[in-house]
């Protein structure tokens, strides 16, 4: 590059010399000096010219020339080389991608910042009778009508997955996740989840079966065993201990079935349908009056600072704080005090439990809520609890939008939370 600069530099010194001597000979130096630079400035304007020229058609090979031009137009050439590889192997990748997409079994839409749709797979297209290309650039919200997904794709919090019935006849029901990207776009997958549905309906409803079908044997058994241990004077002194212990399993069966119905029951209500004005601080005191009654010998210590009352399901609640209190005294060491309290805290309404206990190993935590996930088998079973109660705490706290936070120090105690967002609460 730099000789081609240096040989452009000689060429016009030579002009300039060469013009300058003919014109000293012919008595006009100056002139001929011009009128030599003059000629230089023309051929750099036809090469100018012949690089737009060739710029208008980049496909065609570069004019052939010489010097600096040469150098210029073989360098913009090599330039336009590379950009058409990168972008080649650009557009394959782009290729590949939507090609992928495109084989999905799940519906894939992609679109920009104003809600319209950049594109979509063939099984978008499908379940929602979308046409493309011609759709896109059309706003996603009026070619995918249904009001819940509406809804949700409107208020922007994507952090749950929405689960509705997909349009046409079939009752599919479609799963559908959204995540951004880029300048406010989005990438929205709809997954057909009519078989898993269909399986965990089919799950939930043996279990309320089977638990339904045992509590009239159960029953019986309850009744009979009751009279016999009621009449124990005419009973043999070897059968009294095991007749008891019949008694205490089957009333702990009893209280099995009861979660598990309760369980079930439950997880079959949808989230939207909780529209009632619950008064969590008439309902702590009610809570407090039934365990006083029930363990006379714990004391409890209610703390109300919140008014607010919460959109949600009674009884639902009440099962979730009562599991938590009765926790709090299942696992509670020395008689000591159980706390309740509902506060609000910044943009969040506090209902706690905390109790001055065993505490749990942090190991335990992830698992906490499992159903049957027990720290201590054999405390939990001497206890009398189901190994449910946090199952059904936790499953209260997602219907109602609240958050369960579990603070526990092993040998200190725990406090088990239900944080409401404040929008939960009717001020
Ligand atoms: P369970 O009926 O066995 O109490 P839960 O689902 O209510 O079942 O609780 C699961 C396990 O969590 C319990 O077995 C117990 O080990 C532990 N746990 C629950 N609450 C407390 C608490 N307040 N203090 C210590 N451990 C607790």
């Amino acid at each position: 590059m730099n000789s081609s600069w240096l040989a452009e530099l000689r060429r016009l010194l030579a002009i300039i010399a060469i013009s300058g001597v003919i014109g000293w000979i012919m008595g006009y130096p100056l002139l001929l000096i011009v009128l030599g630079l003059f000629s230089l400035i023309l051929i750099w304007l036809f090469q100018l010219w012949r690089i737009r020229t060739w710029l208008e058609h980049p496909d065609n090979p570069p004019p052939e020339s010489y010097g600096i031009w040469g150098h210029i137009f073989d360098q913009i050439y090599s330039i336009q080389r590379k950009n058409r590889e990168a972008r080649t192997l650009l557009q394959s990748s782009v290729d590949y991608l939507e090609d992928s997409f495109a084989s999905m079994h799940d519906g894939v839409v992609m679109v920009d910042n104003n809600g319209s749709i950049d594109w979509c797979n063939a099984a978008a297209t499908s379940m929602f009778a979308l046409q493309f290309p011609m759709d896109r650039g059309q706003p996603l919200l009026n070619l995918v009508r249904m009001p819940e997904f509406q809804t949700y794709f409107t208020a922007q919090d994507f952090d749950e997955p929405l689960t509705i019935e997909a349009p046409g006849e079939d009752l599919a029901i479609l799963q559908i996740q959204i995540t951004r990207f880029g300048d406010g776009n989005k990438l929205l997958f709809f997954r057909d989840v009519t078989r898993m549905v269909q399986m965990e309906q089919m799950r939930r409803d043996f279990v309320a079966n089977v638990s339904h079908e045992l509590r009239t044997p159960l029953t019986v058994i309850k009744g009979y065993l009751e009279t016999i241990i009621a009449n124990d004077r005419e009973l043999d002194p070897r059968y009294k201990k095991p007749l008891q212990q019949m008694d205490q399993q089957a009333i702990r069966m009893e209280n099995l079935l009861k979660d598990l119905l309760w369980l079930s029951r439950i997880e079959s209500v949808r989230t939207v349908q909780k529209t009632v004005n619950v008064n969590i601080a008439a309902m702590l005191e009610e809570i407090r009056d039934e365990l006083c009654e029930s363990h006379p010998d714990t004391p409890i210590n209610i703390n109300i600072e919140a008014t607010q009352t919460i959109l949600g399901d009674y009884r639902e609640l009440h099962s979730a704080v009562s599991n938590l209190a009765q926790n709090a005294i299942r696992y509670n060491r020395d008689n000591n005090p159980v706390d309740i309290s509902w506060t609000q805290e910044g943009g969040e309404l506090l209902l706690s439990v905390q109790d001055h206990g065993i505490g749990i190993d942090s190991i335990h935590l992830p698992r906490l809520t499992e159903r049957f996930y027990r720290v201590d088998e054999s405390r939990s079973t001497q206890t009398g609890g189901t190994g449910l109660g946090l199952a059904i705490v936790k499953h209260v706290a997602v219907s109602h939008r609240a958050d369960l936070r579990i603070d526990t120090r092993l040998g200190s105690g725990s406090r088990f939370t239900l944080a409401f967002p404040l929008q939960a609460a009717d001020i």
